[in-house]
């Protein structure tokens, strides 16, 4: 190395000095904090503008003094000890970093400081430098932190939800009052041990498998707001929770805020609801959503088991009459005890429901084939047809039912229900309070039926339709008390359709009201014919259907038909049911009364079957009782039926009505109705109904009937009837 070097060398080790001088110089001239550099005596050697700012001394106030005159009078002793230690050991008991001292300001007031220490030595000799920070703001904050954490604890001891802080390892660290009120733990019971003790068993493993995914990843799958989890009480018994989790640091360690809120009321509230929402809310059965809920999963049950399940579809008979004639409450009424009792009559696993105004759906799962599925029918008509009193009223309950069964008939609920509704229409038609299963000859029936409907129109026009005759005959003379019309459709391509299967048609949709005239004035023509002609029939008996009753319309169509014809009001007779009579009744008697004045004989037909009320015969101009032929087909060897056909009869002449059995169809029944003093009689026995050239046929060929032998007649075999 040259000297030129050397010198160079010196002179670059004094600049880069000067350098770092200046720089240090700046940087301690600049900062923010206070830079105060003392010598082991404690004489301050260097004071910095960030300390004369906090202080209030200028430099030259300071430098060359004692660092005491920086502090209050209770440090001052501390600090000359701890200098006096470290001049007799070296031992820097003073040195460190952070820690909290009062500084004291030129005006004599003290403030917080944090104070940092470090050592150096300058010229050989030890020095120290502190850096000093004023933390009167932090201090405030904090002291706005430890207030609002006196009202947070405020708030977290009064809270109506529970309070509860966990670590990252589970472990309770808080628990407030609410918790103990939820739980039954007391706060000592809990802090410290594992939060799982407040969880039902199977919640456990998913919290601890949260936890420690929560620790593997930091992440937060654990935390959210609302969640429903289940907490479980001193007692063991478990409850309906809310909770919200929020994640926080204390410390330096992550513990997780639980809020907890008990909703058992509220899931009571929603469990209600549910129930309303399922149910029908005046019998308390099921509603269709849930039945069909049920339905769904009976099946896929039965399915599954490989077992039957019964589709039962209940109608009440003649329920609209019941409303109309006693009132919408008495309908309530029967519709709440005939629930009661359909309840009552099913096992605990059938499942019922109202489906409509008087409709019922029945479930019945786990069925023995169709004998099962029938014995379940059999008990709800055995339980539910009868006579209840409601509201004072006696009203005749009975039910239609009709049955589908799963695997036999289809898989889907909803085609099980539509099959248990087809059999159940079948089941009306053979006659109320029976059931009747579905079988695919009914899809065929209800297809028809839709066909059929759509004819009805043209065969009006086309004159497909026909009266047959059917006589009816007093026994005691042989004399023909009258000839009932019966109508006949010749369908095109079918042949002959039954009344009981067009009538109905033509009452749904309307075209009763253009063919019951049109077959009245066919009837009432032929008549007036045939005694052109000299045959000594006494009267036409002509159906009417109750819709043509109350179409308002009827006494003007029976007058037309009187002026068409000019037929003899009297040899007129109408034959109306008796649930025509459960309407209202005042109105029913008083077009009665008209036709009535008219000179029109009344008669009821299938009297018994109906809502049999001896009260309204007293009140209407009736003439004539025609007993069922369900109860004469029973005759004579049902002795209770006998009984009930004696009653009728008896009662019938006691009000001066004339009696007529209508389907006699042997010889036994004849006897029988003949014995207990039954006049009149129509029925197969003595002739089929026949068509109007048969009519005329059987009329000149009978013989005069003779008193007693009814073998005596002549008996003709209308076989196209
Ligand atoms: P209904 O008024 O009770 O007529 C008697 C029914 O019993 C007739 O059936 C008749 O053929 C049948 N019958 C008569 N004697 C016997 C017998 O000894 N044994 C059996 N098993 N049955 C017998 P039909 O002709 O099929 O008529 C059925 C129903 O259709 C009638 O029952 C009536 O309610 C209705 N109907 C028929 N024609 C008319 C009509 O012109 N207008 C209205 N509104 N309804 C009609
Ligand atoms: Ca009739
Ligand atoms: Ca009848």
């Amino acid at each position: 190395m040259t000297s030129a070097d050397s010198m160079t060398g010196r002179q670059q080790a004094e600049q880069s000095l000067r350098d770092s001088e200046a720089r240090h110089r700046a940087v301690v001239e600049t900062a923010v904090d206070g830079i105060i550099i003392i010598d082991a005596t404690g004489i301050v050697r260097a004071y910095n503008p960030a300390c004369e700012r906090m202080f209030g001394f200028r430099p030259e106030e300071v430098i060359g003094q004692n660092v005491r005159m920086l502090m209050p009078e209770p440090y001052r002793a501390e600090h000359d000890t701890y200098l006096q230690h470290y001049g007799d050991t070296g031992e820097r008991r003073i040195i460190g970093i952070g820690r909290e001292v009062t500084g004291l300001r030129n005006d004599g007031s003290t403030f917080p400081l944090e104070l940092s220490v470090g050592e150096a030595t300058e010229g050989g000799q030890p020095i120290f430098v502190g850096v000093l920070r004023d933390i009167t703001e932090r201090k405030e904050a904090e002291q706005v932190i430890r207030d609002s954490e006196a009202r947070h604890r405020a708030v977290v001891e009064t809270a109506v939800d529970g309070i509860i802080i966990i670590d990252a390892a589970g472990i309770v660290r808080a628990y407030n009052p609410a918790c103990e009120r939820m739980f039954g733990f007391r706060a000592d019971e809990v802090v410290n041990r594992n939060v799982r003790m407040l969880m039902p068993v199977p919640y456990r493993a998913e919290h601890d498998t949260y936890l420690r995914h929560h620790r593997t990843t930091g992440e937060k799958k654990v935390i959210g707001i609302g969640r429903e989890v289940a907490g479980q009480r001193k007692d063991g018994s478990t409850f309906a929770l809310e909770l919200s989790v929020g994640e926080t640091t204390q410390g330096d360690e992550t513990v997780f805020v639980g809020v907890l809120r008990d909703i058992t009321d509220r899931k009571l509230a929603e469990a209600e609801l549910a129930i309303l929402a399922q149910h029908d809310s005046l019998t308390g059965l099921l509603n269709r959503g849930a039945f069909f809920e049920r339905l769904a999963d009976t099946i896929a049950n039965a399915h599954r088991n490989n077992t039957m399940c019964a589709v039962l579809h209940l109608d009440l008979d003649h329920f609209k009459h019941v409303n109309d004639s006693f009132g919408h409450a008495t309908g309530d009424s029967v519709l709440r005890e005939f629930a009661t009792r359909l309840r009552g009559c099913l096992r605990k696993t059938d499942i019922a429901a109202r489906v409509g105004g008087d409709e019922f759906l029945v479930i019945a799962p786990n069925v023995n084939g169709a004998d099962g599925a029938a014995a379940v029918a059999r008990k709800i008509v055995d339980n539910l047809n009868t006579v209840a009193t409601v509201d004072g009223n006696v009203v005749p309950v009975s039910t239609s039912i009709g049955i589908a069964l799963f695997p036999v008939d289809d898989g889907d609920a909803q085609q099980l229900v539509a099959n248990a509704d087809a059999a159940l229409y079948k089941a009306k038609r053979e006659g109320r309070g029976s059931s009747c299963f579905y079988d695919s000859e009914l899809d065929q029936t209800s297809r028809r039926r839709r066909a059929l409907r759509g004819e009805l129109e043209e065969a009006l026009h086309e004159t497909q339709f026909e009266l047959y005759y059917q006589p009816v005959i007093d026994v005691t003379s042989g004399a023909v008390l009258a000839a009932e019309a019966l109508a006949r459709w010749h369908h095109p391509n079918l042949g002959p359709v039954s009344p009981t299967d067009f009538i109905p048609l033509a009452e749904e949709t309307g075209l009763i009201h253009r063919l019951g005239p049109k077959l009245l004035n066919m009837g009432c023509r032929q008549f007036v014919d045939w005694r052109d002609d000299g045959l000594e029939v006494g009267a036409i008996a002509v159906n009417l259907s109750a819709a043509q009753f109350r179409s308002g319309q009827l006494l003007a169509t029976i007058r037309k038909a009187i002026e068409l014809t000019a037929i003899a009001p009297d040899r007129l007779e109408l034959e109306i049911t008796e649930s025509l009579l459960l309407g209202d009744l005042d109105a029913v008697s008083a077009q009665l009364d008209e036709l009535s004045d008219l000179g029109i004989r009344l008669a009821i037909d299938d009297f018994g079957t109906g809502y049999s009320s001896l009260s309204y015969l007293q009140r209407l101009p009736i003439d004539r009782l025609k007993i069922d032929r369900s109860f004469v087909q029973q005759a004579p060897h049902d002795p209770d039926t006998c009984a009930i056909i004696e009653a009728i009869v008896s009662m019938a002449h006691k009000l001066r009505l004339e009696v007529t059995a209508e389907g006699v169809e042997t010889a036994a029944q004849f006897g029988f109705l003949q014995d207990i003093g039954v006049t009149q009689m129509q029925g197969y026995f003595l002739s089929r109904p026949v068509d109007e050239g048969e009519f005329r046929g059987w009329y000149a060929q009978r013989h005069p009937c003779p008193r007693t032998a009814p073998n005596n007649l002549r008996v003709l075999d209308g076989s196209r009837a």
